[in-house]
């Protein structure tokens, strides 16, 4: 059995014994077992898949600067993928917002039962602050605490450097492909680690939420998948084909071990390890270019997340009975595209992200409480259509450089973990060798 398909029975089985628990509603179970134990599993498997990421981002960097070779292939790689990501995003939220108010959820709704004190808003991050925040003042502060954008910038300078120096850094280049490797291995092994892991996360999940959550908001949930749903395999896919040529049907096949990562984890960036190796491994995209786009859309590229606030900010509206108008409409899409820049991937910041886009358009930021209660299992499926996205972009861009590998493209097993974990017994004989030698 492939691990994709035991990753997606363990989903299936925790989606399951979730409602099940939920129903039944023990105490103990639900708090000790599932909240504590099943919790601690699944956080140590996210906490791996993060522990991962800063070192990958930077040796595949290091490395991916160095292969590109040339400062001016960069900036074209840097210069179209900002734009795709923009574009998509942009397109994400107007075709959100039409969805939405076609719908229109929200109208009649009654706000019986809902406590809405303690929602607090956040405030707009200036532009001008989020692009100067790009340099880091301390870089060794920007990796300890992970700023994504401020690594990749002070990566990127320091293989130019590299580049500049030429053969004088032959030997730091090389063993940042070797520590790229090693830990492109370790992500097999965390991966390897991911149907019980998916399980407890997924399992615990649907314990603390139940279904009955949703039937209040019902309206509010279907149009956000239905419009998700749309984006993922309606428009992203129409960009793929159009910008690239390449094959949908096989893009989709090969991005679902991503996804399920997304979905379990809710955040982009603990799937980087994870959608970096479904790219260059199973759909042969040069490290060079993936290095890159991946973990800069991860952090500036959020789709889901727009598409999110879209549909929020018109089924408040309706809730509340205030009318956007056509330019709220677009002040709407202009603050999403905006805070998807300014949002780091990881869980949950969506939502506090749409309170700046509320207060922007005059709604109670106090609504956000209505939808707070489904808003996990809408973070997990937005996250999946973010990292998505990310791919679609970090594909076109790498066929319009001519830097991906169409035959592993083509080919259904290429990347297939499963029979890799083996450790290599030539090697394991000679570090046994060399230990016995000393
Ligand atoms: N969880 C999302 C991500 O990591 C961000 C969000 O919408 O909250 O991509």
């Amino acid at each position: 059995m492939s691990l994709t398909v035991q990753i997606m029975i363990a989903m299936g089985a925790g989606l399951i014994l979730g409602i099940i628990l939920n129903m039944i509603g023990n105490d103990f179970i639900n708090t000790q077992i599932v909240g504590g134990f099943f919790g601690m599993i699944g956080r140590m498997f996210v906490n791996a898949l993060q522990m991962l990421v800063v070192p990958l981002v930077f040796f595949s960097l290091i490395t991916g600067v160095a292969g590109i070779g040339d400062i001016r292939v960069l900036g074209r790689v840097g210069g179209k993928s900002f734009g795709l990501y923009m574009l998509t995003t942009a397109t994400a939220i107007a075709v959100a917002i039409v969805i939405a108010s076609i719908v229109a959820p929200g109208n009649g709704f009654v706000m019986d039962g809902i406590d809405t004190s303690g929602v607090t808003g956040s405030a707009a991050p200036s532009v001008w602050d989020t692009f100067a925040n790009i340099v880091p003042k301390n870089p060794v502060a920007a990796f300890a605490s992970g700023e994504m954008l401020q690594i990749i910038f002070y990566t990127i300078v320091l293989g130019i450097a590299a580049l500049m120096l030429g053969d004088r850094s032959k030997s730091f280049v090389e063993a940042s492909e070797y520590m790229n490797e090693l830990m492109m291995k370790i992500v097999e092994i965390v991966m390897a680690f991911a149907p019980i892991g998916v399980f407890c996360l997924i399992t615990k999940t649907f314990t603390e939420q139940g279904i009955g959550l949703f039937l209040p908001v019902l309206a509010y949930v279907l149009v956000l998948v239905g419009a998700l749903l749309l984006h993922l395999f309606g428009t992203l896919m129409l960009y793929l084909k159009l910008f690239s040529g390449l094959s949908p049907v096989t893009f989709m096949r090969k991005i679902r071990s991503a996804q399920i990562f997304a979905f379990s984890t809710a955040s982009s960036n603990a799937t980087i390890p994870v959608t970096l190796r479904a790219v260059t491994e199973k759909m042969g995209v040069r490290n060079s270019v993936a290095s890159f786009t991946v973990p800069f859309g991860a952090t500036i590229n959020m789709d889901g997340t727009a598409i999110m606030q879209g549909v929020a900010t018109v089924f408040l509206a309706n809730v509340y009975g205030v009318d956007l108008g056509l330019g709220g409409c677009l002040t709407v899409i202009g603050m999403a595209v905006l805070a998807s820049i300014g949002t780091a991937g990881v869980p949950g910041v969506g939502m506090v992200m749409l309170t700046m886009v509320l207060g922007q358009v005059g709604l109670p930021i106090e609504g956000v409480a209505i939808i707070l209660g489904v808003d996990r299992l809408m973070d997990m499926i937005r996250t999946a259509v973010n990292i998505t996205g990310d791919a679609v972009v970090t594909t076109i861009v790498a066929k319009s450089e001519g830097k991906i590998d169409m035959a592993v493209y083509d080919d259904p097993m290429a990347g297939l973990v499963d029979d890799d974990l083996r450790i290599d017994p030539a090697a394991e004989e000679r570090l046994a060798s060399s230990v016995h030698a000393e």
